[in-house]
């Protein structure tokens, strides 16, 4: 498992790989800003994953760095995803996980979508 590290964006990655194309993957969707890919190990009947294309290790560090068109982009991706995915009539979650307390494996920025079936609770308790 990869070490979350803040600082600096580490560009050996797995998904700045995928984004140079030397690891194949999934792609649902793709613009200048974003790429949407299927995730490998797929917790949900859909489980999705929408990047930046710029190299953001995390939310605080996208919010914080990423242009207007970054961010717009981002969202404007995962709602598409959600609709070209068939999600948005049942229902679905997005989750973005940051750091070591949020279990973050890859230090890229990623939302992960969901959907498929009853999600079930936000957070496994305990
Ligand atoms: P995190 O735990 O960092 O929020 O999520 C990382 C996600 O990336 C995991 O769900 C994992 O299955 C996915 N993942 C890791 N390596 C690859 C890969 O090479 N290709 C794809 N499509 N997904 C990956």
């Amino acid at each position: 498992m990869t070490t979350y590290d803040p600082n600096p964006y580490d560009p050996n990655n797995v998904f700045a790989k995928i984004l140079r194309g030397e690891i194949p993957n999934k792609t649902i969707y793709e613009d200048d800003l974003t790429l949407a890919f299927h995730d490998i190990n797929p917790q949900a009947p859909v489980h999705a994953l929408v990047i930046p294309k710029g190299a953001y290790v995390s939310m605080e560090d996208f919010s914080a760095r990423a242009s207007d068109a970054e961010i717009a982009a981002l969202f404007r991706s995962v709602g598409k995803v959600a609709e070209m995915l068939g999600v948005t009539q049942d229902g679905w979650r997005i989750l973005s996980n940051v750091g070591s307390n949020g279990g973050q494996e890859v230090p890229h920025l990623h939302i992960h979508v969901f959907g498929g079936k009853k999600l079930g609770p936000m957070l496994v308790k305990g």
